[in-house]
């Protein structure tokens, strides 16, 4: 059983945790069993590495280098994104009509 903090929920078990491991830092994402949202944050080799120990899977991220214009890509615009593909209607906002 890991724990972990929901925004909505505070202190709960969580589910489907998952590391994700960039190329100098670790995030992990994760299911609240109360409510079922998705969630994700930014945490430390030790904590990414205990958490592997008790079995959560290793997701490596590739991240590909920028093109055009704009702001480069933040933690909080990937973590965003995260929380937006673990939705179940990311797809349906994703498609302009
Ligand atoms: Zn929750």
């Amino acid at each position: 059983m890991i724990r972990g903090e929901c925004v909505d929920c505070g202190p709960i078990e969580l589910a489907n945790v998952v590391v994700h491991a960039w190329s100098d830092s670790f995030t992990c994402s994760w299911t609240c069993t109360a409510c079922g949202l998705p969630g994700a944050k930014e945490c430390s080799p030790r904590i990414a590495g205990l958490l592997r120990n008790v079995g959560c899977p290793l997701d490596r991220v590739t991240v590909y280098e920028e093109r055009g214009s704009g702001p480069p890509i933040g933690w909080d615009d990937v973590l965003d994104m995260v929380v937006e593909l673990r939705g179940n209607d990311w797809w349906s906002e994703l498609i302009i009509d």
